[in-house]
């Protein structure tokens, strides 16, 4: 092993990351070229040490989960294409060989991390099977000393660029799920087409080809049955979703009150019109949530250790962090008139702001599947526990307990009652909400971690008004599927309906 000391190892938390945020100015969003990011340019940031809080002590790193959530964070409120590419690399990549890697493995691995520009990328995703993933067609074979893997992946990050994959292939007898280190320069990995991807262009995309031979030590250990591994490293990437919201929206919210403030409009400017101010402050309250669920993905979980047991609250954050990110870009964009839908506009990143923004809601896990993940663990619970009363069950559930006094005045009994699909689907979504604002209400007793994500204390109560009134809306949102679906009486659809509740309705105690 070949660890040559560097010394942003030994310099203390708040000078790394001092240093790492003055120095990444040249990324910013607005003047980054759109494609993928040049070697050279990753070469600085892995000078800045963007890898180090993911590569342990042992091998040169700074072994870290608040600096690895951090790096994101800052990356992403300068340019959100490179939280992403941050967060592949680190969380997918090196925090899978530093928690599975067999020793000659993370040696090799680490110190090409330490010393080098290179990248390492993810590869689950099939043409025929995304949400899906039991109907995986990549296997992969005992082959003498090597494994030998076969078969079509598509949309990985990194598809051209990437030096190193985790790549997860399927036994074709034992219908065993495994996943392997490749160094691509081994060969058998090939990009047979590259995608044009409508945003976070700065990481490339492609249908990939892989008849490969990995050595045996290149095996994860990885024992959980069924897709129980692929579920708890997505865990992770799902968590990340929060720094890159948190980051994001920080940034969205600055550029929303600038361009409202210097928008000249009549004698005054765009920010003497109350609707814009509203719309400026659901951005700012979009943050205020995002801000939550990072510092509870910072303070309460740990990159290092497993993460099974945060499966809901990995959910839950994926789920509202991306539709807050998605909801503020389009309401930013709205603000920023005709100019808004300029690519390179000289005075606002609205357009590739809402094209990154967009894939949130699908990748990873697409959302309307998490939901009914996040809504199935919810009523398996709430079902174990006997209660009758989801409220009740609400009050008792350590990740949603803090919102209980907030949902006293909205009935949730007739979703949870033997619920259909898509009612559970829209249950998920409610679920996220009702755990954001737990959060919110978490976030609001505790000391802020630095002064960069400082809030203030009044608007823990907007935030919360916001995500109340979401589930009202998605309360409503079950009748209306019910509706839709003709599961009503046929008579119930002809009368106007007096069901639908507003936040403050009182239906019913439970
Ligand atoms: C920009 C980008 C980057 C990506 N990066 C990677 C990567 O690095 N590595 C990798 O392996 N993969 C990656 N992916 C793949 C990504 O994870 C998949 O696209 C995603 O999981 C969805 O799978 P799918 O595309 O097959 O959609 P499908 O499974 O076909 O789903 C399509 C739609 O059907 C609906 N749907 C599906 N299931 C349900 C349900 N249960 N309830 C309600 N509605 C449902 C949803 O609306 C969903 O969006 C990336 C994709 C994109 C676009």
């Amino acid at each position: 092993m070949s660890v040559s000391r560097n010394p942003l190892v030994d310099l203390d938390s708040a000078e790394f990351l001092d240093n790492f945020q003055r120095n990444i100015d040249e990324f910013d969003s607005a003047r980054l070229p759109q494609e993928p990011l040049s070697r050279e340019s990753l070469r600085k940031l892995v000078e800045l040490g963007i890898y180090l809080p993911a590569i342990p002590r042992e091998y040169g790193g700074r072994e870290s989960h608040r600096e690895m959530c951090e790096v994101i964070e800052i990356m992403s409120e300068r340019n959100l294409p490179l939280g992403m590419y941050t967060m592949i690399v680190t969380v997918l990549f090196l925090r899978n060989v530093a928690a599975s890697g067999d020793d000659a493995l993370k040696e090799e691995v680490f110190d090409d991390f330490v010393n080098n520009p290179v990248i390492g990328g993810l590869a689950f995703t099939e043409p025929s099977s995304g949400s899906n993933l039991a109907r995986m067609q990549t296997t992969y074979h005992d082959d003498g000393d090597t494994y030998r893997i076969t078969g079509t992946k598509h949309w990985q990050a990194f598809s051209e660029q990437a030096d190193w994959w985790i790549i997860c292939a399927k036994h074709p007898e034992r219908k065993e799920f495994a996943y392997f280190a490749h160094k691509r320069s081994d060969g058998g990995f090939a990009t047979t087409e590259v995608y044009d991807s409508l945003g976070l262009k700065n990481l490339g995309y492609g249908l990939n080809t892989l008849d490969l031979r990995v050595p045996r030590h290149y095996r994860l250990t990885k024992n959980r049955e069924h897709l129980g591994d692929a579920a708890e490293i997505l865990c992770a990437s799902r968590f990340s979703k929060a720094a890159m919201a948190s980051g994001f929206l920080r940034r969205l919210n600055t550029e929303a009150v600038r361009q409202v403030s210097t928008r000249k409009i009549g004698d005054g400017t765009l920010h003497d019109i109350d609707y814009v101010r509203y719309k400026v402050n659901r951005i700012k309250q979009n943050y205020v949530v995002c801000n939550a669920l990072y510092r509870q993905l910072m303070l309460a979980e740990n990159y290092y250790t497993d993460l099974e047991n945060s499966m809901f609250a990995s959910l839950a954050t994926k789920v509202l962090a991306s539709e807050l990110m998605l909801e503020s870009a389009i309401d930013y964009q709205q603000l920023c008139g005709g100019e808004g839908y300029r690519m390179g506009a000289p005075d606002n990143i609205a357009a590739y702001a809402l094209l990154d923004a967009r894939v949130y809601t699908v990748f990873d896990g697409t959302n309307d599947l998490l939901c009914q993940h996040l809504a199935n663990l919810f009523l398996r619970q709430f079902q174990q526990s006997g209660l009758r009363s989801p409220l009740e069950f609400i009050g008792r559930f350590a990740y949603l307990e803090d919102a209980f006094l907030h949902l006293t005045d909205i009935n949730l009994s007739h979703i949870v009652d033997a619920p259909s699909q898509d009612k559970i689907v829209i249950l998920g979504r409610i679920l996220s909400r009702i755990y954001g604002i737990s959060t919110l209400q978490k976030s609001s007793r505790s000391a802020t971690p630095s002064t960069r994500l400082a809030v203030d204390d009044a608007d823990y109560p907007k935030a919360i008004a916001v995500l109340k009134n979401e589930i009202v809306s998605l309360v409503n949102e079950c009748e209306l599927a019910g509706r839709l679906a003709g599961t009503q009486a046929a008579s119930d659809a002809i009368r106007p309906h007096a069901a639908m509740i507003t936040a403050d309705s009182k239906v019913g105690m439970h």
